[in-house]
């Protein structure tokens, strides 16, 4: 059957939206409209930054209980972060519409900041995660054996973690569920090219550890169809519903029970009402 446009009667959740991002400051009060026309429940805002955590929490209180945020430091980011860093974080982690530590994690594709930096700055948050007791909302490029033997060696101390716009292949996604970590899937998996192996492994991943997201304003689905819910050569949250039925499509499951899951694991997993 051939469905136009994938809708479900269940609300999903964008685990994953940067809001507070530059590209979204002259009409984000739009694109969050849309995102709640598009059925959106909850969207969680990523921090990435001190300035950006910042302004994450000044738009959740525009939108209480409708946005949520994480507050952190991004691998990229990591050379800021200094002696005054973890008791800035701890004091805008204390707001109640922040639901996790991150983003963070260790990026050694690019090395904006050097890897020394980054394990620094990632250590610190692991360790703020530990004592808010609040989950880790975790990015890794390029640098998974790393990334990996920090978080097995923290694990049994951290509440939960989840591997944020996940994009390696069978065992990574085998080597972080077996640390018992959430898998967050973008529109990443919507790409023909890059997509392949994420597409191979979406279907063994069991459905109380994954989540979906955006990563608006970047990685618009290219199944969208036109005319187009996202414009402006950015993403938004309101074409999340691609990434589910992409999601349903390589993991054969009905679309509907993929959105109630994955927003229920959400639900759980930021301890949302
Ligand atoms: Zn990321």
């Amino acid at each position: 059957m051939n469905t136009p446009a994938p809708h479900s009667a269940h609300a999903s959740i964008d685990i994953g939206a940067n809001l507070s991002h530059p590209r979204f400051s002259k009409d984000v009060d739009q694109v969050i409209y849309r995102a709640q026309q598009a059925n959106i429940s909850h969207i969680i805002v990523t921090g990435t930054c001190l300035e950006s955590s910042t302004a994450a929490i000044a738009l959740c209180q525009q939108y209480p209980d409708y946005l949520y945020c994480t507050t952190g430091l991004h691998p990229h980011d990591a050379s800021q972060f200094n002696h005054q860093s973890y008791q800035q974080l701890i004091q805008l982690a204390s707001h109640p519409s922040v639901v996790a530590i991150g983003e963070t994690g260790l990026d050694f594709n690019r090395n904006f900041s050097s890897p020394e930096q980054q394990i620094h700055a990632f250590e610190q948050q692991i360790a703020l995660a530990i004592e808010l007791q609040l989950p880790l909302f975790l990015h890794e490029r390029d640098a998974h054996q790393t990334q990996l033997d920090m978080l097995k060696h923290y694990r049994p101390q951290l509440v939960n973690a989840v591997i944020h716009c996940f994009t390696g292949d069978q065992q990574q996604c085998f080597n972080y569920l077996d640390l018992d970590l959430h898998i967050g899937i973008t529109g990443w998996i919507c790409d023909d090219q890059r997509g392949l192996s994420l597409r191979e492994c979406v279907k063994e991943i069991p459905k109380h550890r994954l989540m979906l997201e955006t990563d608006a304003p970047y990685l618009t689905p290219k199944t969208q169809p036109k005319p187009k819910l996202a414009s402006k050569g950015r993403n938004e949250p309101c074409t999340l519903s691609y990434v589910a039925e992409a999601v349903a499509l390589y993991s054969q499951r009905p679309l509907a029970a993929v959105v109630e899951d994955c927003a229920h694991t959400s639900r759980l997993f930021f301890g949302l009402s």
